[in-house]
């Protein structure tokens, strides 16, 4: 174990899921599409426009900081950040700085290991994001559709001790975004963006020492590796009797190497001021209130509530609180099917995730509704179908939108038990696979339950398990 531990902070810069950009009409997300085509002149920043404030906007940020327990300002503004850059056409950003939306607060970290770490928000706030820069054969090239993008900054303080933790801040960060409805998180198209300030100390002191920025981190993995890099670097610096300088440092994810942007710029550098074309986002009580009365059950909370209520292993209340939707799906399918909500929580967990992972869907996107689910299983219960046919009910059900129990008697699915028709399809069975049959005889009894694998396949999955055996048992040892 090292001497050293890392002294870690995020700032993240999250695009909200708006409509429309944050200080025009232009779309908020233009993913895919052309280079500058979805822009006007307030985005582009010509001169004699005014700014004007998405509504939308500002109550996504104003959820999110609610759900941090962060001390709401009734009043806040806007400041100009000034730097020069190619991608921000105006020489600023519209920005907050003195008195940004929400201070404190706190992040609630569950670690794998069931500890849950507190990590303080010191402030977030509302800014425009800007364009991007591109090479293309050996030139620079600018799109402007990202310019004015709503975006919210959140910065932690240094509370986070390792990369691994860094990382699952990131996680849980993108899991809450997403239960909110406040972003999409997909950190592959920059909706979630992160840089880390990584410095050292001897492990258990309360310094703080000179830290470095690391810009550009931009997957869970870069995160990672980035942090564990530079967590070395400043330990074999300080070992060979240099110190750590103040730099900002850019991930290049491709090479996996750090690099030295510049020295690291001071607040001063930017000259903030006061915007002076957008009054202060003065927030009514009535509608701050509103939406605090309307915040939903976090996933925490949701995870503590669904194996208390339900007792369920954590780990399943884990997975079924990954997302909002199938949480909910779960509890409906419970409350339709009462008495068993394991057995619920094991069909979602295995039949119903698998389909949505191959279809890449969200539970609430998906056409097999709760009361669907707890009625295939009632089916299986009373011995109308099948195991199997209950797993396969779930697939033909999406595609013809059809209840389980309508679907049953229209494609004639009951289950085949003590009747003839069983008899024929055992003794088709045996005399097709004479060689098995044979086998069995001499000795080679585990070739059961081989029959009863084909007998299921002919019957598509509706010849009863149990009765098939014995049947099968029986046939085998006389017919020949
Ligand atoms: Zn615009
Ligand atoms: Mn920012």
């Amino acid at each position: 174990m090292s001497d050293y531990e890392a002294v870690i902070g995020l700032e993240t810069h999250i695009q909200l899921r708006t409509a429309s950009k944050i200080f025009c009409r232009c779309r908020a997300d233009s993913w895919g599409e052309p280079p500058n085509t979805n822009i006007c002149p307030i985005c582009c920043g010509l001169p004699g426009v005014l700014p004007a404030l998405n509504r939308a906007a500002v109550e996504k940020a104003v959820r999110l900081a609610a759900a941090l327990q962060a001390q709401i300002s009734e009043l806040s503004y806007f400041a100009r950040k000034n730097y020069f850059y190619p991608d921000l056409p105006k020489g600023y950003q519209i920005s907050q700085y003195d008195e940004p939306l929400a201070r404190g607060g706190q992040f609630e970290l569950p670690m794998p290991d069931q500890v849950v770490r507190h990590i303080s928000i010191q402030k977030l706030h509302l800014e425009e994001d800007a364009g991007k820069t591109r090479m293309v054969g050996g030139r620079r090239w600018i799109d402007m559709n990202r310019c004015g993008v709503p975006l919210v900054e959140m910065v932690t303080g240094p509370d986070l001790r390792s990369a691994d933790e860094a990382a699952q801040y990131l996680i849980r960060l993108r899991q809450l975004l997403r239960w909110l409805d406040i972003s999409e998180a997909n950190m592959e198209r920059a909706h979630l963006r992160c840089d880390a300030n990584v410095s050292i100390r001897p492990r258990g002191s309360p310094a703080l020492n000179p830290k470095t920025e690391i810009k550009n981190v931009n997957s869970i993995e870069a995160v990672r590796t980035a942090i564990e890099a530079e967590f070395a670097r400043q330990i074999r610096e300080v070992e060979s009797g240099a110190s750590v300088k103040a730099w900002t440092l850019e991930w290049d994810e491709e090479a996996g190497v750090l690099r030295k942007m510049r020295e690291k710029e001071s607040e001063g550098d930017y000259r903030y001021f006061r915007e002076p074309d957008l009054l202060p986002i003065r927030l009514e009580a009535g509608w701050t209130d509103e939406i605090l009365a309307h915040s939903p059950e976090l996933p925490l909370a949701r995870r503590g509530r669904l194996v208390e209520q339900y007792h369920l292993p954590v780990y399943d209340a884990e997975i079924l609180t990954e997302e909002r939707s199938l949480s909910e799906y779960f509890e409906a399918a419970a409350r339709a099917y009462p008495g068993d909500p394991k057995r619920v929580s094991n069909w979602i967990m295995n039949e119903v995730l698998r389909i949505l992972r191959d279809r890449g869907l969200t539970a609430a996107e998906l056409k097999f509704p709760p009361r669907h689910l707890a009625e295939t299983l009632q089916l299986i219960d009373q011995g109308t179908i099948t195991l199997a046919t209950g797993k396969s009910l779930l697939e033909r059900s999406l595609e013809s939108g059809r209840a389980p129990r309508e679907m049953v008697e229209a494609e004639g699915l009951a289950q085949i038990r003590g009747s003839q028709e069983l008899r024929t399809l055992c003794l088709q069975a045996i005399r097709t696979n004479p060689d098995q049959a044979q086998q069995y005889r001499a000795g080679k009894t585990a070739l059961l339950q081989w029959f009863v694998g084909q007998v299921m396949r002919a019957s598509r999955g509706k010849a009863n398990p149990q009765e098939t055996a014995a049947l099968l048992q029986d046939l085998l040892g006389t017919e020949r």
